[in-house]
C-alpha cells in the first residue's frame, strides 16, 4: 500500500486515525507492517502490501 493511503484510511470499527508500524517498504510502498487505532487500540496487519482492515472476527481454521 502506499503512504498517500494512509491519509484516506481510518478505522473501520471507530473512524478514528490510523498509526503506521512499518516492517518492510520497497519503492514507497509499504509491504508488510501494522497499522494501529490509538482510539479503540485495535491492530490491523499489513501483508504482502495489502491491509487488513476487517473488523477482528473470531480465528477460523480455514484458509484461503
Ligand atoms: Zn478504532
Amino acid at each position: 500500500m502506499k503512504h498517500s493511503l494512509l491519509d484516506i484510511l481510518c478505522c473501520p470499527v471507530c473512524k478514528g486515525d490510523l498509526e503506521v508500524t512499518i516492517a518492510a517498504e520497497e519503492k514507497g510502498e509499504i509491504l508488510e507492517g501494522e497499522l494501529f487505532c490509538a482510539r479503540c487500540h485495535t491492530h490491523y496487519p499489513i501483508h504482502d502490501g495489502i491491509p487488513d482492515l476487517l473488523p477482528r472476527e473470531p480465528e477460523r481454521d480455514t484458509e484461503a
